[in-house]
């Protein structure tokens, strides 16, 4: 059976805190190579099945025009999903200049997710079972849509402790809205055990040798981040 695997990836940002938490290592990171196998064995056991997972798209935000902010880091972090996790990503400019011009918080996320879950599963053998790792109640129309075209939906969650409850109740009340039971990250946070270590290299723009924990193909060195920062943030100011 083919499955795929749909990142919600704000969700999994606002959960990633108290999945840190459960491991006592301070240098802890999720390792998002190692995500989708946990799913698929773990998919594996609850359906009783041989599970390919063929694919895992991961739908993120990344903010633009905010003042102070540099991006970088969420760059680096899509960037390493593409390229060092095999990772389809789809992510979504959040644009903090025009956002009072907007009146509302801009976030095509959801419905990027659900777009493309559904326009996948409209194609032939794409999969079989979709494995949705999300907790927001926006998704009861696409689980819905999903099974009524004969598709099998998974729910990959967390079931959280004191008063951290991220799964919207809906989704776990409903009857005959998933297929199988949820897979539960907090049970499989020791297999996602990833030590960041730090390396020397040279920053792209000045040269400069500085350690670092980050991992993509270019590199800027602090000094150069805080220059860009400041040379953006005199820009939005400016309105440039
Ligand atoms: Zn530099």
């Amino acid at each position: 059976m083919k499955a795929m695997l749909f990142i919600d990836g704000s969700w999994l940002y606002h959960v990633r805190p108290y999945l840190l938490n459960l491991c006592e290592d301070p240098d802890f990171e999720l390792d998002y190579r190692t995500l989708p196998k946990i799913v698929q064995d773990q998919l594996g056991q609850v359906a009783d099945l041989k599970i390919d997972l063929v694919r895992t798209y991961y739908f993120g935000t990344i903010a633009i025009n905010k003042l102070g902010h540099d991006n970088i880091r969420e760059r680096q972090f899509y960037e390493m999903l593409a390229k060092r996790c095999n990772y389809n990503t789809e992510i979504y400019e959040h644009d903090f200049k025009n956002k009072e011009v907007l009146g509302r918080k801009e976030n095509c996320l959801e419905v990027g997710l659900t777009t493309t879950a559904l326009s996948l599963a409209f194609q032939n053998s794409s999969f079989d079972i979709a494995c949705i790792l999300a907790g927001d109640i926006d998704y009861l129309p696409l689980i819905k849509q999903l099974r009524a075209i004969g598709k099998r939906v998974v729910l990959v969650d967390v079931k959280g402790n004191n008063g951290f409850h991220p799964v919207h109740h809906r989704l776990m009340d409903e009857i005959n809205l998933f297929d199988y039971p949820s897979i539960h990250l907090d049970d499989h946070v020791s297999k996602m055990h990833y030590h960041r270590t730090e390396a020397i290299r040279k920053c792209d723009s000045c040269g400069r040798e500085e350690a670092t924990i980050f991992t993509s193909d270019w590199f800027y060195c602090n000094n150069c981040r805080e220059e860009y920062k400041l040379l953006r943030s005199k820009q939005i100011v400016e309105g440039v």
